[in-house]
């Protein structure tokens, strides 16, 4: 069983746990820089990005977790989670930091207050069919991309709103709360030839 950890800062820590014990993999949080040391992967859960950049600082863990990247560590991002992968954002606020990975820059935000919460259904052909039942929550948007970085899904308009790197994994999207396990599976593919 691949040991997944869930950063346990802030946000849908306990949704992402539900679903890696689900596909069998070992979850187990992660506050600390002697917890992330023993993972195989890392999810980085949706919340607010600039609380978790925030407390990342504050518990000595955001040294640790740029260089657990860096290294190759597997990691998944949603919403929150992947604006922390992104080396760029736009928007961020209170000076906030990304711990970077994907050379992306990320819009936070980026539906705007007038409809910050909506569900659409994506194709995205890595996962094949059915269809993935999308829940975006004041999501962010992939604006840039560089060319190691792999689209994944998109809008109809092409907006892109999930991206793979190497081995990191991140979607503006909430898999973890509709039952939605595919993308957790590949990550655990992604772990396991890690
Ligand atoms: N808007 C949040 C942020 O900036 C992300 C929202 C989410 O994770 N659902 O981090």
């Amino acid at each position: 069983h691949p040991r997944v950890g869930v950063l346990a800062l802030q946000g849908d820590v306990r949704e992402h746990v539900r679903v890696l014990e689900h596909l069998g993999a070992d979850a187990t949080l992660v506050r600390r820089p002697e917890e992330l040391a023993r993972v195989d992967g890392l999810v980085l859960p949706g919340g607010e990005s600039s609380v978790i950049d925030k407390l990342a600082r504050i518990f000595e863990l955001r040294e640790p977790l740029v260089a657990a990247i860096a290294s190759g560590l597997p990691v998944y991002g949603t919403c929150a989670g992947l604006i922390l992968l992104a080396d760029r954002i736009a928007d961020g606020i209170d000076g906030q930091q990304t711990l970077g990975g994907l050379d992306v820059l990320v819009r936070r935000n980026a539906f705007g207050s007038q409809v910050d919460s909506f569900e659409t259904d994506l194709d995205v052909p890595l996962l094949g069919s059915p269809d993935v039942h999308a829940v975006f929550i004041r999501a962010p948007l992939v604006e840039e991309v560089g060319s190691a970085v792999e689209p994944i899904a998109r809008l109809a308009d092409g907006r892109i709103v999930a991206v793979r790197q190497g081995n990191l994994l991140g979607t503006s999207f909430h898999p973890e709360v509709t039952g939605e396990h595919r993308f957790h599976r590949h990550f655990l593919s992604l772990v396991k030839a890690a």
